[in-house]
Formats: C-alpha cells, structure tokens, sequence
C-alpha cells in the first residue's frame, strides 16, 4: 500500500511542525513532558508517511528493524537509572549519527557500484549479446546532484564522527574506559587522519567514486571520532556530548537532502540549532570557547603542580546543622551529582519545606552543569515538587550568596570548588562556579572523602566557615529532616 505524494508532504509537514512545537515546549520543565510527546507523535507520522513512500522497498524488513529498535530503546528507558541518562544519551545519540552516516554508505556505495558495473562492464566482453550484460535488466541509480554528493558526504563524515565519538563518550562515563587518554603528538595525528578523510571526502564528492576509496573514507571518519573523543575528561565531558547531538543533527539533515525527504532535513535542522545553542550555552558555563573545545586539548591538565589546600575538614553533627538552618534567615540549598545518586531529592525539599515553614527564606541554586547532564538538577527538582520560582541560575544566585546565612551543598563537589577561579593548574581553571564560599555557613553533605567528576580536591570544604555532614544524601536529609521535627515539637 502507497499514499500519494501529496499526503506523505502533508504529514512531512505536520510532523515538522509537531517537532518545532515540541522543542519550544522542552524548553520548560512546566511543559516538558509534554514537548516530548508532542515531537515523539511528530516521529511517528514522519516513519509511517517515510514507509507509505510509492517507491518504499523491503517495507517488512524496515517494520521488523523498527520493531528490534523500539524494543530495544523502551526495555532500556524503562529501566535506565538517572545517574546513567548521561551514557544513554551519548549512546542513543551516537545511533542517529551512526544511522545518518549508514545512508551516506548505502548512496555512495550503490553509486560507486553502478558506476564499476556501467565503465567496466560494457567494455569487458564488447561482443557479448545484450541480454548478458550485467546491465541487463538493472535498475539505473538515480543520479545525485554534485550538491547531493557533497553534502552526503559531509553528512557521512559528521555521522561517523559523531557515530564512534559518541561510542567512547558513552564507555567513558559507563566507567568502561579510561577517563583521559593521551600520548604524546596526539594532535598531529588527530590533524593527519582528518586530514586524509577530508581529502578522500573531497575525492568521493566530485565524483571519484570507488568502493575502496568509500571504505577508506568511513574508516579514518570513524578513527578521527573515536580519537578525538579518548583525551577527553575532566569537565570537557557534557559540551562534546552536546556538540556530538548537534552533529547527528546536521547530519541527518544533510543526508534527508540526499534523500529529498522533507522531514529527515528539518529534523535534523532542529536538532543541530538546538545542539549547537545547548553547545555554545555550555561552553559558555564552562568559560570554554567551542573552538578550544573542537581543538583544544578537552579537559587536559594546564601544567604545572596543583596549588596545596590547607586547613582541614571539620565535620558537623544533623542535630547543629539542623538548628543552624532553622534560625537562619536565608538558606541556600545547592544540589549535585550525589543528590542524584542517593535520590534524596524529596528528603531534601521536605526538609526546605519545614524550614520555610519556619519562615526561612529558602532558595535552591542550580549550575548549569551540576550533576550528569544538562537539567539534571531541575529535573530532579521538579520531580520532587520544588516551585519553579524557588530554583535559581548561577548567575542570579552567585551576588546574593554574600547575603546567605547558610549554604547547603548536598552531593555537589566540582560546581562549587573555588579552585576553579584560584589555581590556574587545576583541570577545571576557568569554569564558572557557584559562589558558596561567600555564604557566611557552609553545610556540605556527602559520604566522606570521595572526589566529584574531575577527581580533584575541594579548597570549599577545607575553608574556615564549611563544616561537613557526612552520610549518603538521602539518609542526611532525613536526619536534618527528624531533628528540624524535634525542634518544632
Ligand atoms: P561531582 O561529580 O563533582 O561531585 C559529586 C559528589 O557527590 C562527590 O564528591 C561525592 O562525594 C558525592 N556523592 C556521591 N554519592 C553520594 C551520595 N549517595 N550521597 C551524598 N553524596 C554523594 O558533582 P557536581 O554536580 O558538583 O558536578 C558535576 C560534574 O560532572 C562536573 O564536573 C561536570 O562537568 C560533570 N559532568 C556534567 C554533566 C552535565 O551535563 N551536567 C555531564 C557529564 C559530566 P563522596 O564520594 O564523598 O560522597
């Protein structure tokens, strides 16, 4: 069964607009959950439309893949942990690249081979009857445009990029790999087999189309991802998952140009704007410019010796944390990864409810790269219940931190570490950080002595105004939360 053209434009169009629709409502966590399902709708009509296509081949094999797929990502979603959602979606996102580069493939190879069968073959056995000819009979592959071919071969080298970059992102944050691997003259050989992809590239796109010139092309694509990807560490970690999304994105609307399908280019359209903004905004909070994260050496050590921290960690029992919290005016509650980890996000608003209760001024302080992914905090925040209006950017919070009685970082390490703006050899120089040093308290909780994503030391908990509350978050909260119950009973 086939639709006419005109309907399949029809629901191109309407799905494009679902996209675009859905994208502007993520962009709230009011009506988030909504955008998703809205764009997730639009995706739907866009494969059915695509597989009513008149000249859709292998319709069964195309239902059975997308079955597998569907499976396969519904089993994961349901029961990823959301400490993990960083991998999943450097994984899932590595498949759209992969997929985008896999249609750059199948186009130049069924060109490269159509042009071996029709230079070769008639000239192989010039006084071989017609019917023998290996041309017999075959379909002529329609040819591309030279703006066709060169953009299916950006879109294959970008997808290919973004395809192993992403693999190795996701073993990396799984725990499956080595945060940072380096050697010496990295660079050079990063530049060369660039280099030598853009060159073959270049050769494929003007139309020297061999299937040995294909298979080296997507080979030094897929090393120039997986190498550029191993040095990365340190904090350098969400802007490449992030400029990786913004990749597939571009090529898979390069690669829906090829394929003259309307809804593949805008999808991909959006998702490389909304990437390559998420990109620019992360950098930003990180004080990288995307340049230096495209060339630089991600995460890399500046040089020279880590500054020595002195003082030492002064630990604090929940009953006086409590008590110092409960006659405060202003509390500031700052959350990271291990808020996530120890799922204490309801223990933790239960507690700033009694405390606002208590008449308390209670804010949460959100760094735009805290926990594992980019709105990791207020997502968990907003589970939990936590009113928009309570939870505040870096940068509005950081002038009022002057102002705070009491700073309560619960499971954050590195978005709070001072070193960032003090020791210019420390891997996180440069990021901007929540100024919880300037509260005249400081409350830390976490386990005990364990270092955050950079694996460095904090100057904030060896500061004179910090004491620590160790425990795991949520068992920390629920304490903090029984003895506040004390005090007002
Ligand atoms: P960090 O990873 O720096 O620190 C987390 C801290 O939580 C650790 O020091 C750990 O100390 C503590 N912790 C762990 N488990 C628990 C628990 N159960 N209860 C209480 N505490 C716990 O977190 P931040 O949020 O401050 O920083 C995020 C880091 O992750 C940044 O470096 C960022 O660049 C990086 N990153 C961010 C991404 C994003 O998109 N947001 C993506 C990938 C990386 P202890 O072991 O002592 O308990």
């Amino acid at each position: 069964m086939a639709w006419p053209q005109t309907l399949i434009d029809a629901c191109y169009f309407i799905a494009a607009l679902l996209f675009i629709l859905g994208l502007k409502r993520m962009s709230s966590p009011r009506t988030a959950r909504g955008g998703i399902v809205w764009a997730g709708f639009g995706m739907l009509l866009a494969v059915v439309a695509t597989l009513l296509l008149p000249d859709m081949q292998n319709r069964g094999l195309i239902v059975a893949a997308v079955l597998i797929g569907v499976s396969a990502a519904w089993w994961s979603g349901r029961r990823v942990a959301m400490t993990a959602m960083p991998q999943m979606v450097a994984l899932y996102n590595g498949m759209g690249g992969g997929a985008a580069a896999a249609i750059g493939a199948s186009e130049l190879v069924s060109h490269a081979q159509d042009l071996a069968v029709r230079v070769v073959a008639p000239n192989t056995f010039p006084l071989m009857p017609e019917s023998w000819s290996p041309l017999h009979g075959a379909t002529a592959v329609a040819p591309l445009s030279p703006v066709a071919l060169a953009l299916g071969v950006l879109g294959a080298l970008i997808g290919s990029v973004s395809f192993s970059g992403s693999l190795i992102a996701f073993a990396k944050l799984q725990g499956w790999l080595d945060r940072r691997f380096v050697f010496p003259g990295q660079q050079i050989v990063n530049l060369l087999v660039l280099a030598g992809a853009v060159v073959i590239g270049v050769m494929l796109a003007t139309g020297h189309l061999t299937i040995a010139l294909v298979c080296a092309f997507f080979v030094l694509a897929l090393l120039f991802g997986l190498l550029m990807t191993l040095p990365i560490g340190g904090a350098d970690m969400p802007v490449v998952i992030s400029l990786y999304n913004a990749f597939t994105g571009l090529a898979v609307a390069f690669e829906g140009y090829v394929l003259q399908n309307e809804a593949m280019i805008i999808a991909g359209m959006v998702v490389g704007a909304a990437g390559t903004l998420l990109t620019q905004l992360m950098a930003k909070a990180m004080n990288r410019s995307i340049g230096n994260v495209l060339f630089g050496s991600f995460g890399a050590v500046v040089g020279g010796e880590a500054q020595a921290i002195s003082g030492s960690q002064k630990p604090i029992e929940a009953a006086d944390a409590a008590v110092m919290m409960a006659y405060a005016e202003r509390v500031v509650i700052v959350p990271g990864y291990g808020m996530a980890v120890a799922q204490a996000q309801h223990k933790v608003w239960e507690f700033a409810q009694l405390l606002i209760s208590r008449g308390v001024k209670v804010k949460f302080a959100i760094h735009p790269v805290a926990g594992r992914m980019p709105g990791h905090m207020n997502v968990l925040l907003a589970e939990a219940g936590v009113p928009y209006d309570l939870i505040v950017d870096m940068e509005d919070i950081n002038p009022e931190f002057p102002v705070t009685d009491v700073a309560l970082v619960i499971g954050a390490n590195d978005v709070v570490n001072p070193v960032a703006k003090t020791d210019p050899a420390s891997p996180i120089y440069g990021m901007p950080i929540l100024d919880v040093a300037d509260a005249k308290q400081v409350i830390v909780v976490k386990r005990g002595k364990g270092t955050g994503f950079a694996g460095i030391e904090n100057a904030l908990f060896y500061a004179d105004n910090a004491r620590m509350l160790y425990g795991d978050g949520q068992a920390a909260a629920g304490q903090l939360v029984a003895e506040l119950k004390t005090l007002d009973g």
